[in-house]
């Protein structure tokens, strides 16, 4: 098992909530945030207290961690640094909104040690930032990208969504180019899902959602374009410059461990999985849900082949001990004869067209 070790931090809180988004988080609430703080000081170091490998990736997420205020935020992160080692290399992202930040407050950042921001862009249309009911407008992408490379940042990533209602190929093209323009080295491109219990799904007649036809061939126009524009596809949804893969999200998807503290939070540690229920009271009670064991060879499997690279056979015998399924091969053989897997002398790959039924196949094959 490899020492890879990366932690995730939860914030859950939102200015409003979109109404798309079935993420656990909660409108600002001052009180709560306060409250949230210190509960977070506490669990990590009682995280740090139960771990005894060095943290070498750190993830803000949520919600919006710039809700819980910059300072709080560098505050958080200097109580990792004490609480925890990490790794001098280590990747230290926060997701951000587009929307106001000034200067002061990315050099606060950068300075702390974040290394790493995430902004949450979607589109650069504002009539399809409108329909998301986001609170930035395309304008304020460009200005917070410029005072983030001036506070020093140099690994920038820009979330893309596909399939947003009324998105057409040229909006798309724009939205891409306009990552191009940026110079930006990551970009993450996720086709709209609309989840249950959240107001899409309920007005999603009303709403025109394009149909997973137009989502499929959205997706192929930003593979496209994102390859064009020197972005290289290494995750189902995820593309970046040489070099500039997330090594967080890596780390779940090479089936490696990590921790992740706040309620709604996943952990893989030491062969098991576990998570926070999405409630704040189970959280402050430290109320952790066993999720059975973890990276075991299917999971291996699952999680490997959203990666480009897909599965090395060498990698996996290495880490069971045992040859690769001939029957998993066999099976993929048929797909592969569709266009939907591709095999290489070290192992085998889902294809773009497989990306888009990767559920299905992946569910198949083990
Ligand atoms: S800002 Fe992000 S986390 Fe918050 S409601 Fe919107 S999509 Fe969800």
């Amino acid at each position: 098992m490899s020492k890879k070790l990366g932690l995730y931090i939860h914030i859950p809180f939102c200015s409003k909530k979109c109404p798309y988004c079935d993420f656990f988080s909660k409108c600002k609430d001052d009180k709560e945030i306060e409250i949230y703080s210190n509960e977070l000081l506490k669990s990590i170091k009682y995280w740090s207290n139960n771990t005894d490998r060095a943290i070498t990736s750190i993830y803000f997420g949520g919600g919006t961690p710039n809700i819980l205020g910059i300072d709080n935020l560098c505050k958080v992160l200097s109580e990792i640094y004490k609480n925890f080692t990490v790794d001098k290399n280590a990747e230290i992202t926060t997701e951000l909104n587009p929307t106001n930040s000034n200067f002061i407050e990315f050099k606060k950042l950068f300075d702390a040690g974040f290394n790493r921001l995430s902004f949450g862009m979607q589109s650069i249309n504002d009539d399809e930032l409108k329909i998301l009911n986001r609170e930035h407008k395309s304008e304020n992408v460009k200005v917070v990208i410029e005072k983030a490379r001036n506070a020093g940042f140099k690994n920038i990533s820009l979330d893309l969504m596909l399939g947003i209602p009324k998105q057409t190929k040229s909006s798309l093209t724009k939205s891409i180019k306009f990552c191009k323009d940026c110079h930006v080295e990551h970009i993450s491109a996720y086709i709209l899902k609309v989840e249950e219990n959240t107001p899409f799904y309920k007005n999603q007649r009303v709403l025109n959602i394009p149909d997973s036809d137009t989502q499929a061939d959205l997706y192929l126009l930003a593979c496209q374009e994102l390859e064009k524009a020197g972005y290289y596809q290494y995750e189902i949804s995820n593309f970046s410059k040489r070099g500039f893969e997330s090594k967080h999200n890596l780390t779940y998807w090479e089936c490696e461990e990590y921790i992740g503290i706040g309620p709604s939070a996943h952990s893989f540690y030491k062969g098991k999985r576990f998570y926070y229920p999405r409630s704040f009271k189970d959280f402050y009670n430290n109320k952790i849900t066993a999720d059975g064991l973890g990276g075991d060879e299917n999971e291996y499997i699952m999680l490997n082949l959203r990666l480009t690279k897909g599965i090395n056979f060498k990698d996996f015998e290495k880490r069971f001990s045992k040859k690769f399924n001939s029957n998993i091969i066999n099976k993929a053989r048929t797909y592969e004869k569709n266009g939907f897997i591709s095999f290489t002398e070290s192992g085998m790959h889902l294809t773009k067209k497989g990306f888009l039924v990767s559920n299905y196949i992946i569910a198949d094959l083990i």
